[in-house]
């Protein structure tokens, strides 16, 4: 290959990636690679499913792209109204977009519009959490907990501030119940509100499960309840980035309809596409909806590609998948052996600090001392050697380092498609050991 294509990897001599199999991808050179996390959280249906590609194909031969200044179509109509038949109490709208950090912006300025809308202009804040994802987009970027990814940017140019995670492995006190230590770190959000002025707060926004900084962390049980009554309670709006652990990936559609909690918007995308398309979504309710229909008259917002009709017709294929094929079932039973494997496998190992997760959304964090909880010096590059580990043997896996404050700390996360077998499941658990020692060696 000539080799100007520059991003992520530019330095490196990566293989070429020339077919999908499954559960698995295969380079140039014939080589399999189980793919044990979905790139990352993206290929929820494996790489060759024939549904999306025959959908693809017969959107293909209709239309493939229609302006949604001049047009709707009927894939991005269909969607809409699906995934608000399957979504939380009170999301009646959709606006597509092309991928997570597009629906994060979308939400961030959505929240902003509609404060104005109401006449509270002095709304203009939010509040995120540390160890934080929701994409790279100067936007997204500043809501983002990770401190090292926004000090290169920095200053940057939204009005955020953050407050702690539920992050119970690391956070929780001994003499401390699990519902007391979500109540916690949930009241550090009324007390963030407080500290920034009352009035002034118009967003709280943060991942169910935390995927790519921390390592698919659960917040425990209430906390989001709790969440959700200060954010009522001081007409803060709740925005949930599900772009990671949404569409299915937990063993629900939303992974905050396990929490039981209704938030006031939702960003989803990764899973929507399954990698056949890129797409993401922004869902949100009639009540903001309608405050900005019946004041300015449109979401003054848009990009190019907005609904596009391919990409809509891949996701209605995706959504049908999950929903009619009972792949939601699926992924807790699948889920549920990867925990119980990997707890087998690696729950004693001397650097495995933490097995956690929900359904296909599992996170191993490494640490260089289980009783301290240590994490490993950043100059040993753990989460990097466990990745060109598993890759030489022919496993993909999506280890980060950034755990403990941003810098500090190893984990690997696991989200592997929903199809995975019990036999790959064997495979990736085998795999992922083996490169853990190597690396750690
Ligand atoms: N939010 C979350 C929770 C994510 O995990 C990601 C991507 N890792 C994003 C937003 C950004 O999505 P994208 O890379 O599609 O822009």
């Amino acid at each position: 290959m000539a080799g100007h294509i520059f991003g992520r990897s530019s330095k490196a001599t990566l293989p070429t990636a020339v077919r999908g199999d499954g559960c698995y991808l295969i380079d140039a050179d014939g080589k399999r690679y189980l793919d044990g996390s979905g790139g990352a959280a993206v290929s929820c249906l494996g790489h060759s499913n024939a549904a999306v590609r025959a959908a693809l194909h017969a959107q293909i031969d209709q239309v493939a792209f229609a302006h949604t200044g001049f047009f709707t179509s009927e894939p991005a109509e269909r969607l809409a109204d699906r995934l608000v038949a399957n979504a939380p109490d009170g999301i009646d709208r959709v606006y597509l977009v092309s991928g997570g950090s597009e629906a994060v912006e979308a939400a961030i300025k959505l929240a902003r519009q509609y404060f104005l809308e109401i006449g509270q202009p002095d709304r203009h804040r939010v509040i995120a959490r540390r160890q934080s994802y929701h994409g790279n987009t100067l936007g997204a970027l500043a809501a983002g907990g990770n401190a090292w990814r926004r000090a290169q940017f920095a200053p940057l140019l939204a009005d955020t501030t953050h407050i702690s995670p539920c992050y119970e492995y690391r956070d929780r006190r001994e003499d401390e119940t699990v519902e007391a230590y979500g109540r916690r770190v949930a009241n550090e959000l009324e007390t963030e509100i407080l500290r920034l002025g009352e009035g002034t707060v118009m967003a709280f926004i943060a991942e169910p499960v935390v995927g790519a900084t921390n390592g698919a962390v659960p917040a425990v049980p209430g906390y989001l309840r709790l969440i959700r009554e200060i954010c009522d309670r001081y007409g803060v709006l709740l925005i949930l980035d599900e772009v990671m652990c949404g569409m299915g990936r937990t063993g629900h559609l939303f992974a905050c309809l396990e929490d039981e909690v209704a938030p006031d918007m939702i960003t989803i995308a990764k899973g929507l596409g399954a990698g056949y398309q890129p797409i993401g979504a922004l869902l949100t309710t009639k009540a903001i909806y309608d405050a900005i229909a019946s004041g300015t008259g449109f979401f003054q917002h848009g990009h190019t590609y907005m609904g596009h009709p391919l990409a809509a017709s891949a996701a209605n294929a995706v959504l049908d998948e999950i929903l009619d094929q009972g792949l939601l079932g699926r992924v807790q039973a699948q889920g549920s052996k990867l925990q119980s494997a990997l707890q087998s496998a690696l729950g004693q190992h001397a650097h495995v600090g933490d097995i956690r997760g929900r359904g296909l959304f599992r996170g191993i964090e490494l640490v260089a001392d289980r009783e301290t909880k240590a994490p490993f010096d950043p100059s040993r590059s753990i989460a990097a050697r466990i990745k060109k580990e598993a890759f030489a043997a022919g496993l993909i896996c999506y280890p980060m380092s950034g755990t403990i404050d941003g810098q500090h700390g190893d984990h690997v996360l696991l989200a592997p498609p929903f199809i995975i077998s019990d036999d790959q499941i064997g495979e990736l658990v085998d795999k992922l050991s083996g490169a853990i020692d190597r690396a750690i060696a």
